[in-house]
């Protein structure tokens, strides 16, 4: 099917048959996440720097020789991909910064990146003759995989633990999913949801576990190279939850560069909060992670027990990239500051991308001068409780002038000088 050739287990380097039925490297079983390896030679000889454009498809299936998936096969009608690269000339000025690139993933029709991967999911089910797709996600996978699933007409049972934001949590309850609300963290739905797949036979969307889900997220790596007229950024910074993320990120310029579309891999910044870093602090001790709290605002990637550790940290590593921590106080200036130069509104996991890069600025991993691409990962209308938490207040006044004008001056606003066009007329 298209030009996959075989699966690759991360942990033993075992290789698996592609199909249907697999999802996990026999030997190895959960840990045993598989890689998808492709005939790379054979794509090599249909693609080009000019093909992409020519398939006339503005969405993530202009890839589609990269992709595992089956061209005959239906897909859900949704419009998933091809989301906006901004040159965000006012906040790379914030910074003080040279050039920086925002790549709005809040746009994707369930506004967040996870449809790229839940579009993958949904297809691979439909083609297998599955009518019901499951999963536990922290709230984003779940009501990708819910839109992507309904999309298409089939089912969705849907596992999340109890702090999920309420936006999210409508998503699904509206694009018609079975929700299981786990009262437990994250960790707790994905055992209980890894439980009834077993038990029922649903298709598994679980992140990390069902490694065709990793290709559809490499998507937005091509766009960057494309968007970016194939200049390749130095770095490309990402938030990092389970892991599948940033893996997908490194795997679509690994994929670019093995057919020798791009001439090299940017470094790649992986960031997670403070209060949920098991990752970061694998990186900085080359240890196995440890299990962590998850005490962050940032709700996507409050992940405790990662589940695809070794493809992210293969990620960074390969890409000669990094990894960082940051405050939930930082995450939410970050969400502030975005908005306010580049009218772009993200979610904290979203925001944490930004607020990593700061901090890289500020520590001088990164230099002030190298193109920098941010990854916005989800839509701040998501979670409106957190983004109240980074917004400043709004002026409270009656329907009056005079009050107006005395509260704007109480806060030194420049608003009041007036606006040049207006007195010149
Ligand atoms: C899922 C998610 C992430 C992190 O992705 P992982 O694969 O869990 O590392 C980051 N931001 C948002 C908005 C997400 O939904
Ligand atoms: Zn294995």
């Amino acid at each position: 099917m298209g030009y996959v050739r075989c699966l690759q287990c991360v942990k033993c380097g075992g290789i698996v048959e592609d199909g249907h039925a697999v999802l996990t490297c026999p030997k190895c079983g959960d840990e045993g996440i598989l890689d998808v390896i492709y005939d790379y030679e054979s794509i090599a000889h249909g693609v080009s720097r000019e093909s992409f454009a020519r398939t006339g498809e503005a969405s993530m299936w202009r890839y589609m020789p990269f992709l595992p998936v089956d061209p005959a096969w239906a897909r859900p009608p949704l419009r998933v991909g091809w989301t906006p690269l901004y040159d965000a000339r006012h906040l790379a000025r914030a910074l003080g910064a040279g050039t920086v690139f925002v790549k709005d993933e809040g746009v994707n029709p369930t506004a967040s990146l996870k449809d790229r991967a839940s579009a993958i999911a949904a297809t691979r089910a439909n083609a297998a003759g599955r009518r019901i797709v499951a999963c536990a996600s922290t709230g984003n996978a779940a009501s990708s995989l819910a839109g992507c699933a309904s999309s298409m007409g089939l089912r969705s049972c849907i596992f999340v633990p109890r702090r999920a934001p309420r936006g999210k949590l409508m998503q699904l309850l509206i694009y018609g999913a079975t929700v299981v609300s786990v009262n437990g963290c994250y960790h707790d739905a994905f055992s209980l949801s890894a439980a009834a797949i077993r038990k029922w036979g649903w298709y598994n969307r679980n992140a990390a576990i069902n490694p065709y889900l990793v290709e559809g997220k490499k998507t937005v790596s091509f766009e960057i190279c494309e968007q970016l007229g194939w200049e390749v950024p130095h770095w490309v910074v990402v938030s990092v939850g389970d892991g599948c993320t940033i893996a997908g990120v490194y795997k679509g310029f690994y994929d670019f560069h093995r057919v020798g579309l791009i001439p090299r891999i940017p470094r790649i910044l992986g960031v997670q909060a403070a209060g949920c870093q098991p990752l970061v602090q694998a990186f900085a001790s080359g240890e196995p992670f440890r299990p962590s709290p998850e005490d962050t605002i940032a709700d996507s990637i409050a992940v405790g027990v990662p589940r695809n550790p070794t493809k992210a940290l293969n990620a960074v590593r390969r890409s000669g990239g990094t990894m960082i921590a940051v405050r939930d106080e930082d995450i939410l200036d970050a969400m502030r500051l975005l908005g306010a130069t580049t009218g772009v509104f993200t979610e904290p996991a979203g925001a944490a991308s930004l607020a990593g890069l700061i901090a890289a600025f500020e520590k001088g991993c990164i230099g002030r001068n190298e193109a920098v691409v941010v990854i916005a990962t989800g839509n701040g209308l998501k979670d409106i409780a957190n983004a109240e938490r980074a917004a400043p207040a709004s002026i409270e006044v009656g329907p009056c002038l005079e009050d107006l004008e005395e509260k704007l001056k109480a806060r030194a606003e420049d608003l009041v000088a007036g606006d040049l066009v207006l007195q010149g007329e």
